[in-house]
């Protein structure tokens, strides 16, 4: 594991020890200290704002046709590398391998090659009147992650900024980080412009606050929770940058009357479940007829049953632990509050899962009949906990699956896809998937109300990290 332990952190071109201590990294798996980084400091992060501000002008200048380039080679060694960093991922975070592949580490490099595609004919300047309005990079970006995608949210962040011609700094999730030091030893190799990309690694109140209040950054794009949005948005305002958040979600599954309710089931627990519910994304309210409760009830029960707990690097693994002590602290939690609000347990629960690794593991878990004010149906858990939630009519299923301060996904089923299309258009988030159509790369990822603000993702991403300016010149000289 001694590739594991990083010391300095990437700053104008090269790698430089920081004055700060030193954070572990756990495997979710067993629990034990993989690896070791260093734990940023205030220095560290004036230092590599500095250099990312120094290298703007140069950067943004340079042809498009460069920065492609260095996104093709990007993609190409992450390519390369894709074992390396999947049973990396795997272990950092408990995703299991299935997942980890396509998900983790291939969704990444797929993002990548559409912002090339999308830049090659990107429109920087469209005529308004006598004004010329110009699309430019906004400057020195900020990127701070969360550890349940690592990879894909420093992708995602970094090509975006590189492409677009901005400078960034990266402050990778202190849970999950090693991924993101992969991804600076492979642009160190390409051999960017120094001071173009940086990692300063570290914790969310130091590096991650330094880095939001810093004047010489431009942009903060952040993925997290809400709780960390609020407060980014508080401290970026005294600088009045641009702040782009991606935070937490409770997203509503509504299985209409008419629905097919095996494959809307079987559908909506695989997706509540997958990386053992620590998905931002999640559908975690499944929000049923009264008529059909029963029958989704046994249809849950019978897809829990099929999930194989243990270890991610294991292909007959399908569901792993979650990714830190504290998050497994969390789950549980919450199974004793949904426990106590009085929401029917039907499968799962408190029990520690068995023949399992010594890693975080909870048993996956199902409440049915759980009501709107419940905890459990309002509060993101971020774990393998489903609720099942009762209604009457279909307009009673609009309101609760609009009844929340998240609004990030959602999903609705029913035999008529005008119907649902229908009831999608009435739900107020930033994506709604119909009978288990699924993600693109290419269409705005991020939420409504307290989900966040901006998108990511597809040319509408993209456009987050321009300033517009409009030249306008006299008629004489038009
Ligand atoms: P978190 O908010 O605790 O941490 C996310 C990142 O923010 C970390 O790098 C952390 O160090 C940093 N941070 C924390 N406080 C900060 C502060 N005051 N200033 C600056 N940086 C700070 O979230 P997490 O536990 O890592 O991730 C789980 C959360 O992320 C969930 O709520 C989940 O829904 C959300 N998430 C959202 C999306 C999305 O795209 N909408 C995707 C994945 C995860």
């Amino acid at each position: 594991m001694s590739s594991y332990e990083r010391d300095d952190v990437y700053i104008d071109g090269g790698w430089r020890r920081s004055a700060g201590g030193v954070i572990e990294v756990d495997s979710a798996v067993t629990g034990e200290i993989i690896g070791r980084i260093p734990d940023g400091t205030a220095d560290d992060v004036k230092a590599a704002v500095a250099a990312a501000r120094a290298a703007f002008p140069g950067w943004s200048q340079t042809p498009v046709g460069v920065r492609l380039d260095a996104l093709a080679q990007l993609a190409k060694k992450l390519d390369e590398r894709s074992d390396e960093l999947t049973r990396l991922i795997s272990t950092e975070v408990g995703t299991p391998w299935r997942v980890s592949a396509p998900v983790q580490v291939d969704q990444p490099r797929r993002v990548l090659d559409s912002y090339r595609d999308l830049m090659t004919d990107f429109p920087l300047e469209e005529q308004i009147g006598q004004s010329a309005v110009l699309r430019e990079p906004i400057g020195v970006v900020a990127a701070i992650t969360a550890w349940n995608f690592p990879l894909q949210q420093v992708i995602g962040k970094v090509g975006a900024a590189l492409v677009t011609g901005c400078t960034v700094v990266v402050k990778p999730s202190e849970v999950a980080p090693l991924s993101a030091f992969v991804v600076a030893d492979i642009l160190d190799e390409i051999g960017l412009p120094p001071g173009v990309f940086n990692l300063v690694s570290g914790r969310g109140k130091t590096v991650g606050e330094e880095l939001v209040g810093h004047p010489d950054v431009d942009m903060v794009t952040f993925t997290g929770s809400t709780t960390a949005g609020r407060r980014i948005g508080e401290v970026a305002a005294r600088t009045v940058k641009r702040v782009a958040l991606e935070l937490g979600g409770k997203s509503a599954n509504v299985i209409l009357d008419d629905a097919d309710l095996a494959r809307a089931v079987k559908v909506g627990v695989a997706n509540c479940f997958t990386n053992t519910g620590q998905v931002c994304t999640a559908w975690t309210r499944m929000l049923v007829p009264r008529k059909h409760l029963g029958e989704v009830e046994d249809l849950v029960r019978a897809r829990l049953a099929t999930y194989t707990l243990g270890d991610p690097l294991d292909p007959a693994t399908t569901m792993g632990p979650l990714a830190s002590a504290a998050q497994r602290e969390r789950v549980r939690e919450y199974i004793r509050v949904g426990i106590a609000e009085g929401a029917n347990l039907i499968y799962g629960g408190l029990e520690e899962p068995k023949d399992v690794p010594a890693g975080f593991f909870v048993t996956p878990t199902a409440f049915s009949n759980v009501r709107q004010d419940m905890r459990i149906a309002r509060e993101e858990i971020f774990g393998p906990v489903l609720s099942i939630l009762p209604y009457d009519t279909e307009d009673e299923a609009i309101t609760m699956a609009n009844d929340s301060e998240y609004g990030l996904a959602g999903a609705v089923w029913s035999a008529d896809s005008d119907r649902a299309y229908r009831v999608a258009r009435q739900i107020r988030t930033g994506a709604v998937d119909i009978n288990g159509s699924f993600f693109n790369v290419l269409a705005p990822f991020g939420g409504y109300k307290q989900s966040g603000n901006g998108r990511e993702l597809g040319h509408h991403g993209l456009t987050e990290f321009y300033e517009l300016k409009s030249v306008q010149r006299a008629p004489t000289e038009a």
